[in-house]
């Protein structure tokens, strides 16, 4: 079967570097260039230039490169509802949607019932690892779907990931991916919360992260992110509050509907809400552990080697 024509719509913190991978390999294997689109034109300009992209000025622009796999990474299930619908019906039988965003599994299936009546498939394989794991190719991807559909992506995901994990039907990915962020908020608070009860009380915060690091309390949060981002006083890992907001949203509408006794999910929702409220949606989401040493009085800061 000949390599499959891709395009790639969102070229954000992640989606510039995923666009890349994509444009790489599928172009190996012998497929023409990845085209590709951004809201900003700009922004797919200089894709194009740096990377050797098919820079599409529009949506029609890109169904007309003929994608077999369209991938898109933007920041909510609207957007992706926005340019299915626009670009659905232009796009060949067979072809099929791949959302990277961290989208609503609800949504999602909504999306994906609309672009079967246009003979479009749809995979949804949300991501986790950062812009710097999109780059180095290094992601964790989550994916739901068909059997047979999330085979055909698989080779493409493989591009940038270490890892390719299928957890069911269309808008699985999409419902563990919110779970993961949550749990992801949870433990920054959590570590933040701990270690600012610690710095109050004189115990050096890089000191006490050493500790915890060699127990059982350790996190990904307390090895890398405390240290990374608030010790060093950086808070610039690069994923926004305001889409941190949107996944534990996402989180807490899931308790409401399969789980409605759920209570730890809710309320980091709500500590959540407060710091994007404070510090607004375009703060890096490590401002998390901003807000807990503000409410503590504490300042987090220490050597980061
Ligand atoms: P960014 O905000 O950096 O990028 C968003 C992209 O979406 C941009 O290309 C933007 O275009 C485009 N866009 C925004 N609104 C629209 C619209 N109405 N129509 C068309 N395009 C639009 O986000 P990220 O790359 O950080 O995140 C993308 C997705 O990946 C999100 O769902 C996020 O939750 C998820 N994610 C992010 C991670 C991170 O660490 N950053 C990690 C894992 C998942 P323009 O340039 O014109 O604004």
């Amino acid at each position: 079967m000949p390599p499959p024509v891709c395009a790639w719509i969102g070229l954000g913190a992640m989606g510039k570097h995923l666009a890349a991978h994509v444009h790489r390999a599928s172009a190996a294997a012998g497929a023409g260039a990845c085209a590709v689109f951004n809201r900003d034109l700009e922004v797919g300009a200089r894709h194009a230039a740096r990377h050797g992209t098919n820079h599409c000025s529009s949506l029609e622009e890109v169904a007309r490169a003929g994608p077999r796999l369209l991938f898109t990474c933007l920041p909510t299930s609207s957007e992706v509802e926005e340019v299915a619908r626009a670009i659905g019906p232009m796009l060949g039988r067979g072809a099929m949607l791949v959302d990277c965003t961290s989208g609503n599994p609800r949504q999602t299936r909504e999306i994906g019932a609309f672009l079967e009546g246009h003979g479009v498939g749809m995979v949804d394989a949300p991501l986790s690892g950062g812009p710097a794991g999109a780059e180095a190719g290094t992601l964790s991807v989550i994916v739901g779907g068909e059997e047979a559909a999330v085979a055909e992506v698989t080779p493409l995901l493989d591009s940038f990931a270490k890892a390719v994990t299928h957890v069911g039907s269309l808008g699985s990915g999409h419902a563990v991916k919110a779970v993961n962020n949550t749990l992801n908020s949870a433990h920054l608070l959590l570590a933040a919360e701990g270690v600012a009860c610690l710095t109050a009380q004189g115990i050096d915060p890089r000191v006490a992260l050493d500790a915890i690091n060699q127990s059982s309390g350790r996190s990904l949060q307390t090895e890398v992110r405390m240290i990374e981002e608030v010790l060093s006083r950086r808070f610039k890992y690069n994923f926004k509050l305001g889409l941190m907001r949107k996944d534990v949203g996402i989180g807490a509408e899931m308790c409401a509907d399969y789980f409605p006794g759920a209570e730890l999910m809710l309320h980091v929702q709500q500590v959540v809400n407060a710091a994007e409220d404070k510090y607004g949606g375009a703060a890096d989401y490590t401002y998390l552990a901003r807000l807990v040493e503000e409410r503590a009085g504490v300042e987090m800061k220490g050597p980061t080697k």
